[in-house]
């Protein structure tokens, strides 16, 4: 079936594709930041994080739990794992991008947001973000 999707297309790109089942598939990224920069999707196409089943989160989590471990043995780095949903980016298909950088998180928001790599926030900060999000819960 071709919708058009690039993502959903790439499942069926043999020379990148490293695991696939039902649900989920992963794939070395087409234009990779860096050695190592591989997705994880859905096999469906979905384009928000809740339209997922659960059996398809189940799937997606047990192929982080092993791709988190892969990453580690080869590249030696803890892997950044962030989800890329469909708003406000190059493709309409959910996905995760799995990245071995060191201290990748912390590296990778500060490099983005040109911060020293670790700034503390005071109580008042913490509170004031924590009750910004709690109300929308
Ligand atoms: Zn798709």
């Amino acid at each position: 079936m071709d919708n058009g999707c690039a993502l959903c297309a790439a499942q069926h790109e043999d020379y990148r594709l490293v695991y696939k089942d039902e649900h989920c598939f992963c794939i070395a990224n087409i234009e990779p930041l860096n050695h190592g920069h591989f997705m994880v999707l859905p096999t469906r196409h979905v384009s928000e994080l809740g339209s997922l089943t659960a059996e398809e989160t189940h799937a997606i989590h047990q192929l982080f739990h092993r791709l988190e471990k892969a990453v580690k043995n080869e590249y030696g780095h803890d892997a950044l794992i962030a989800l890329n949903r469909g708003a406000n980016t190059s493709q309409d298909h959910i996905h995760y991008h799995i990245l071995p950088i060191p201290h990748a998180f912390r590296k990778v928001v500060s490099r983005s947001e040109g911060l020293p790599e670790r700034v503390r926030g005071t109580v008042e900060q913490l509170s004031a973000m924590r009750d910004k999000l709690v109300k929308h819960l």
